[in-house]
Parts: structure tokens; sequence; C-alpha cells
């Protein structure tokens, strides 16, 4: 194997295998290797190139793309986003994912739009989260769309048009319209590589050798900070609520905070000045843990994720006595305790490369899908008052999928974000307890068997952390 190929990333090997049996690529010419991989890469000039080509022309014709056998300027890079199943590309380098569509600031554009708004977002931001982030800064909407129509000069009302509407259409002129605004998360590259597109994603464009990604979004929306701590409650419910005239200029903060191992859910929001929030971030307080209890009383919606609900339980019956210890031991515990939580999830996701994710998706994950197929209406309280049906199908599934990208990605980036996290501080007993369940996970998907003896493991770590703070 060459030398380029060893560090593959085990989610792009994955991703591969996963495009190269799909229907939608049917017939395209790949090759395997005599140690079985799949040869992804094949030039224009040789014989399997000239196979992809002649497949793809075809391809074009069935998808009325062109009517004679004459491909046109970027016929191959339609072909391959139209039929490319996710839309969604993993990087060879990295092993995250990006749009395949024109979703992501260039250079010039992403200068202009920090220097509008006072922000530092960089070129592997989605303008989606962009635009959510700077809502949650307190930036009226219809700034943001004003900028947004006037850099693609669109032909929308920044006053009417929304959102989604407003992104498809820059995204389209940009793609299409030649408009250098945004760009792709990873370049066409047809026949070269089998899916029509660069190994590398923007995010390692240019730091290739180096296997580490640009940083992300340097003030985490709301949401995108719950999926990446795989925070309990009703997460749908919350982003709405956070989006809702209730927190209109003023921004949204969580009474128990998400990196302590509270829940993402409107009973537990309260409106609160940015400049507060900034510094709140991860204390604990007793006037918190009050109203947080006050708010069970009344909600009847449990606090605490369930990886650190002994610790909330420990904190509950001995804050009173101790009330000196809740902004520094009690609180430290709960830190501690989500960070050994971080890391056991990233040792599963690391050492099953099969079954890891998937275990970890359809356990802890899809359980919560289920909270983004309505829409909420809420009190002042963040209670919810009534519940319909959505029946925007697409919209729910990019939802959910954001959701499911945001909390696997936040696993695989945990190690290079110490400074942000506690260190774990795992036994052996208890790293050794989780590589026998990592080998259970990879020999056998009994998912439910597995998930339950996990919960058992943490539940063990927070004995042992409670043991330690008594
Ligand atoms: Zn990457």
């Amino acid at each position: 194997m060459a030398q380029s190929e060893k560090q593959w990333h085990p989610r792009f090997l994955k991703y591969m295998n996963t495009i190269a049996n799909h229907p939608n690529y049917k017939g395209l010419f790949i090759q395997r290797k005599d140690d079985g991989t799949l040869a992804w890469i094949a030039t224009a000039k040789s014989e399997g190139g000239k196979k992809r080509i002649e497949w793809c022309i075809n391809k074009a014709q069935e998808l009325k793309l062109i009517t004679d056998h004459k491909p046109y300027p970027g016929m191959y890079a339609d072909v391959m986003l139209e039929i490319h199943p996710t839309k969604w590309k993993v990087c060879q380098i990295c092993g995250k994912e990006m749009s395949l569509y024109y979703h992501y600031p260039n250079a010039n554009f992403v200068k202009s739009l920090n220097k509008t708004f006072s922000s530092d977002y960089t070129d592997c931001d989605h303008i989606s989260d962009i635009w959510d982030d700077l809502v949650n800064q307190g930036v009226k909407q219809e700034a943001i769309a004003r900028f947004l129509i006037s850099k693609g000069e669109l032909s929308l009302d920044y006053k009417s048009a929304d959102k989604d509407t407003i992104i498809d259409a820059l995204e389209f002129a940009c793609r299409k319209g030649g408009k250098a605004c945004l760009g792709p998360g990873a370049m066409s590259n047809f026949p070269d590589r089998f899916d029509g597109f660069h190994t590398y994603n923007r995010c390692c464009r240019a730091t290739e050798d180096k296997g580490r990604s640009k940083s992300n979004l340097k003030s985490y929306t709301k949401d995108r900070r719950a999926y990446e701590y795989w925070s309990d409650g009703n997460i749908h419910a919350a982003n709405q609520f956070m989006g809702s005239k209730f927190f209109d200029g003023i921004s949204a903060d969580h009474i128990g905070p998400i990196s302590l191992g509270f829940i993402h859910d409107p009973r537990y929001l309260q409106p609160m000045s940015s400049n507060d929030n900034s510094s709140k971030r991860d204390r604990l307080q007793v006037t918190d843990i009050e109203l947080i209890l006050s708010t069970y009383k009344r909600t009847k919606v449990y606090p605490m994720s369930w990886q650190s609900k002994l610790i909330w339980e420990f904190i509950c019956e001995n804050y009173k006595q101790h009330p000196e210890k809740v902004a520094t031991v009690y609180r430290d515990a709960l830190k501690q305790n989500m960070a050994n939580y971080m890391f056991a999830l990233k040792m599963i996701l690391e050492s099953c490369p099969n079954n890891g994710e998937d275990f970890l998706v359809k356990s802890f994950l899809e359980p919560n899908y289920d909270y983004f197929k309505y829409s909420y209406s809420f009190n002042s309280n963040g209670e919810i008052t009534n519940k319909t049906d959505r029946h925007n199908t697409d919209r729910n599934k990019y939802e959910t999928d954001r959701y499911r990208r945001i909390a696997i990605e936040a696993v695989i980036d945990y190690s290079d974000k110490d400074n942000r996290n506690n260190k774990p501080n795992l036994t052996l007993e208890e790293t050794e307890t989780l590589h026998t369940l990592c080998n259970q996970i990879e020999n056998n998907p009994d998912y439910p068997a597995h998930k339950k003896t996990f919960v058992g493991i943490i539940e063990c770590i927070e004995k042992r952390l409670v043991s330690s703070i008594q």
C-alpha cells in the first residue's frame, strides 16, 4: 500500500465502501486491489478513467441533463452531486463530513462577513451555522438576510425571504451562477475519484499532511454545544424555544450548564444578556441548583442527562450541608465526569471501526430523533403548550443528520480539545472493562445488551467520583 494511503481515516474507508456498494453507482468502474481494498483513484487517461467518463455521460442522459452524447462544462460535477446519496462527504484525512453543496464562505466573502458583523468565522463554517450563530449573538435576521442578498445579488426581499430560501438561492448563484461567495466542502474531481470529489475536504485542504482540520465555529451555537455534549432533553423543542419571540435580541442561557451534563430542554432555558452568558458558561451555584430543583418540581422533567445522574443526585442530597462545595468540588466532579464520558465514547469510536459509530448512534442519538417530528408552542417558562406534526420530512432529516454529525465529530475531535475539557481520569480497571465491551461491540452487534453494559460502566465511574468527594 502506498505511503499516502496508509493514513486514510477509518471513517473514509467505510464511506468508500458505502458509496461503492450504493445502487446509484451501479456500473461505475472500480477495481479491487490484490489486498481487497478499493482502487478509488483512476486518472482520466487510464482505461478505468475512460470507462468512468463513458458511464457518467450515459448517466447525464438518463438524468436528462443532456440529450446528445456531448458533455458540457461542469456536467460531471452536476451528475455526481445529483446521484450522491447524502450530499455529505467524509474527509479522507480527519474523518469529518462536509456538505458537497456550495455552503462554505470563500476567503474574500468571509473577510467581508467578519468585518460587517465583528465575527470570527472561518472558511470551514457552514453558512447555516453562521446564520444561527449570528442570531444567537443578537444580530437581527434582517441584517443577515440583507448582507447575503446583496453579496449574491439575489432577487429576494430581505424583509420577507426566510433563511432557507436565501441560503438555497445564494448556494445556487455560487454553484451555477458564477458568484464567488460560497464554495463546496469538497471540490469536484471526476473521473479521478470514484464519487467525483476530492478525497480531502475543505477542512484539510491546507494541512493535508497533518491530519488536523481547521477550528470550527469560535462561538458555539447552543444547539451545537448540546449535540457535542450528547445532552438529553427535548433538544428540538429547546432549539425552537431559543429561536422564538421570547429570546428576540436576547441570548438563551441554560440554567444548568450543558457542559456539566445538564439537559438541553426549553424548560431549563432562561434569557440572559450575552455578556453574562459568556462569563457564566460552566459555573454552578447554589441559586442555580435551587432554580433547577423548583423547575423539576413544577415540570417533572428530569434536569440531568443520564451520564451524570448519580453525581447530580449526590449533589442534591448534600448541597445544603456543604454550600461552599457547590461551585468547586461538586462542579468539578460534574466536569470530570463529562470528560470521562467523552473519553469512553471516543474509545468506542476508535476501538470499533466497524460497529462503534453505529452502536453509539442507535443507542444514544436515535432515541432523540422523535423530538424532531414535531413543532412546539411554549409559554414564557418554556413549557410546551402545544405540539403539532411537522410535515417537512426533508427538513426533519436534515436536522437529525446534523445532530448525528455534530455529536460524532465532537467525539472524533475530543482529544484535540484538552484545553476546553478536563483530562479523563479512568482507572486501569475501568479502561479494561471498556476494552472488553469494545470487543463485544465489534464482534456481535447486540446493541441493546451492549448499551446496558455501557450504562453500567459509566455508573461505576460516577460512583467512584462520588466516593472521592464524600
Ligand atoms: Zn478534513
